[in-house]
């Protein structure tokens, strides 16, 4: 069985990744499932492609304390831009947990998880958004969606974030295999989290270590399982 060791599910390593090109990579576990899913989404007119794959830490972490310290706007439900500078640093958190993951507990840290479109859905004129109207009805990539949703799981993928639930906004893009990122979640726990957070020069720090255990409830954990046996949900 799968062992990841927790460099490798913050993220901060990427020996559990392969290549597919110079700026794309995604878990060796899965490249099998990958190119036999993308075949198959071809076979019906589609060419899917991964427009992000594995993320590592320091990206991560680059997009948090730009976002903490107000240098990257931060944007709210309804996407409006929210002004920092009267936030506390708890608010501060919560609205970047939203749309951006607490570095080291990315999914795109594991390599399992991938957001994914159709390039030849789109216009010549049309670049890719990832915003939630492009993959619903009406949108470019609405016959994706469907197909997505009739035919993810049979390939090992699921939508950890199809709904919003409190927690992390929905992602109609973002797809996990599910035999490996099962297991990386369980793997991920919260003192592999915590002793990656402690050793980062990240902002926020004293807020983001109070809060953890909520955070990883609320915004780590908190996915879909509907596609899963009970005694992990
Ligand atoms: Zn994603």
């Amino acid at each position: 069985m799968l062992h990841m060791n927790s460099r490798q599910l913050t993220g901060v390593c990427q020996s559990h990744i392969t290549w597919l090109d110079e700026r794309l990579g995604i878990h060796k576990g899965m490249v099998d499932a990958w190119f036999l899913f993308q075949q198959a989404a071809k076979s019906d007119g589609f060419s899917l492609k991964i427009a992000s794959g594995f993320r590592d830490f320091e990206r991560q972490l680059s997009i948090w304390n730009r976002k903490f310290s107000g240098e990257i706007p931060t944007k709210d439900a309804n996407n409006n831009i929210i002004s920092f500078e009267s936030l506390t640093d708890e608010e501060k958190v919560n609205a970047i947990l939203l749309f951006s993951a607490l570095p080291g507990t990315s999914r795109h840290h594991w390599g399992t998880d991938i957001d994914v479109y159709a390039d030849n859905l789109l216009e010549a004129n049309q670049s890719l958004q990832l915003e939630p109207w492009e993959y619903e009805e009406n949108g470019p990539f609405a016959p994706l969606t469907h197909w997505l949703t009739k035919n993810s799981e049979k390939f090992g993928f699921f939508f950890p974030y199809d709904t919003y639930r409190g927690g992390v906004a929905a992602e109609p893009w973002h797809l996990s295999y599910q035999p490996l990122a099962d297991i990386c979640m369980c793997e991920a726990d919260i003192s592999c989290i915590e002793q990656t957070i402690k050793q980062a020069d990240i902002l926020g720090k004293a807020i983001i270590l109070e809060k953890l255990p909520y955070i990883m409830k609320q915004y780590v954990h908190n996915i879909n399982t509907s596609t899963r046996p009970s005694e992990i949900r």
